[in-house]
């Protein structure tokens, strides 16, 4: 397919933001996370037939902004446009999200479109998007949504947190328990995410990502 040649010819550049990531500053650690979103999501895309806007959760300009941001400008041509229109859900997360940046700017927009389209995939947040440990999303969320990630103190599954932050802040809860410590879901809310990542294990089983 025309887009995966776009993507191994054109992903040098997103590979020179991944290696910048070496220096331990802020904003290579940014450049490393959204590096690896958006191959992730890139692949992703060619593998299903969708645009990779879609994939992302942003529209053509901010995708634009962003292959800039991430070297890979080329990409622009073939991103396509937004297909389908973001779901309610998808919506009242990127406001969640939006209302608790930590500082204006289009790293944190980006994160938040990405991050509220990402959660709708069924697998951990982590692994959806592409990255390497549960333990960069903590970063990346604690960095960019402190206000929001510091109040996830026990540890809760970040998919699970985000909803839940969503109900209360909605003024309801659809928790089937007053507390969480006698919840017959706790394992759901609380259970282990981490693990070899999703193309860790792709890589392991052979396959295309
Ligand atoms: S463990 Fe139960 S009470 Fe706690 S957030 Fe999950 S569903 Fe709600």
């Amino acid at each position: 397919m025309r887009l995966v040649g776009t993507l191994e010819e054109n992903s040098g550049g997103a590979a020179s933001c991944l290696e910048a990531s070496a220096a331990p500053s802020e904003q290579s650690f940014d450049r490393h996370v959204l590096g690896r979103i958006f191959l992730h999501s890139a692949a992703e895309a060619a593998r299903l037939g969708d645009t990779i806007a879609d994939r992302l959760g942003v529209d053509p300009d901010e995708f634009a902004a962003l292959a800039r941001y991430l070297c890979v400008d080329s990409f622009v041509e073939s991103a396509g446009k937004r297909e389908l229109a973001p779901e309610d859900e998808e919506l009242m997360v990127r406001t969640l999200l939006m209302q608790n940046r930590s500082a204006d700017g289009s790293v944190g927009q980006w994160l938040a479109s990405i991050v509220a389209r990402r959660a709708l995939e069924s697998n951990h947040l982590w692994e959806d998007l592409g990255l390497a440990t549960r333990g960069d999303l903590s970063k990346l969320l604690l960095r960019h949504f402190p206000g929001l990630a510091e109040k996830n103190t026990r540890n809760m599954r970040w998919k699970k947190f985000l909803y839940r932050a969503l109900c209360e802040a909605e003024g309801f809860s659809m928790c089937p328990s007053p507390t969480c410590d006698s919840c017959a879901e706790f394992h759901i809310c609380f259970g282990d995410e981490s693990g070899p990542s999703a193309l860790a294990r792709t890589a392991r089983n052979g396959g295309a990502c």
